[in-house]
Formats: C-alpha cells, sequence, structure tokens
C-alpha cells in the first residue's frame, strides 16, 4: 500500500488551493509514516491563505451559507462547515458595524475577521446579487 507523501489542501475561506502540505517523518524504508492522500484537496484547519490575509486586512470577510441546508450544529464544530452559498465579499469594519448588529457579532467579525451570513440576508442588504444565474458573468476574475 502506497501511502502518499504530498498534499494540497485548501483555504477554509475560498476554498482554493493553498498549501502543500509534506510528509516529515518516514520509516525506514522511506515511507511516510502518515498517509497525507486523505487530506489531498481538503480543508484541514482555518488558516487563510495569502489572498484571504490580504482581504483580512482590509475588511471582513463575508461567507454566504444556506442554513436550511446545513448541518443544525455546524457552529458547534471543530472546524465549522455551513452549506456555502458560494458568495464571498469583504466588505469594511465601519460599513460592517453599521450593518450588522448583535450580540457578540461585531466582538467576533473584528476578531477573526470573517462571519458566514444567510445568503438571503447578504441579498437583502444588497451585498451579493441573489444568484449568480447570469453564465459567463464573473466578478473580477
Ligand atoms: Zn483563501
Amino acid at each position: 500500500m502506497n501511502k502518499d507523501h504530498v498534499a494540497l489542501v485548501r483555504c477554509y475561506f475560498c476554498g482554493e488551493s493553498d498549501r502543500i502540505l509534506l510528509a516529515t517523518r518516514y520509516n525506514q524504508k522511506g515511507e511516510p509514516l502518515k498517509d497525507l492522500g486523505p487530506l489531498n484537496n481538503k480543508v484541514i484547519d482555518m488558516d487563510p491563505c495569502r489572498k484571504c490575509q490580504d482581504w483580512m486586512k482590509q475588511g471582513i470577510i463575508l461567507l454566504g451559507i444556506d442554513p436550511e441546508k446545513s448541518d443544525p450544529v455546524w457552529e458547534k464544530e471543530k472546524l465549522p462547515n455551513p452549506f456555502r452559498s458560494g458568495a464571498f465579499s469583504v466588505i469594511k469594519d465601519d460599513a460592517f458595524d453599521r450593518i450588522f448588529d448583535g450580540e457578540g457579532v461585531k466582538e467576533f467579525a473584528h476578531k477573526h475577521r470573517f462571519m458566514f451570513v444567510d445568503h438571503k440576508v447578504l441579498v437583502m442588504l444588497g451585498i451579493v446579487k441573489e444568484t449568480a444565474d447570469e453564465e459567463g458573468h464573473s466578478q473580477q476574475g
């Protein structure tokens, strides 16, 4: 059985390929102790990629979700993984503070630099369009 000694992992926030993991420990035969194959293409932690780090300096990343399709206990998971609508936008801190309210919400967002928001709310606020139904339309790459 061959074990993989590299894996390409994805960014938690944007979902794009981010880092390459390399096995660090090998046995005498030169086989990695840990098979990294299962980690390939997965999100393994909440470290933002370079691009997302940049976004987080500029503002707060809003990730659209569909609460009805999400696991009811997603907020309690170690790596929260609600059903994502695909909406990804960044707003400035002061704009965030004007729009969002509620206990702990601002504190969370300022500290963690992102927040999951119901897609419907993002649409209601005019932050994203209803659906991405315009084929071929893309936002600045
Ligand atoms: Zn990213």
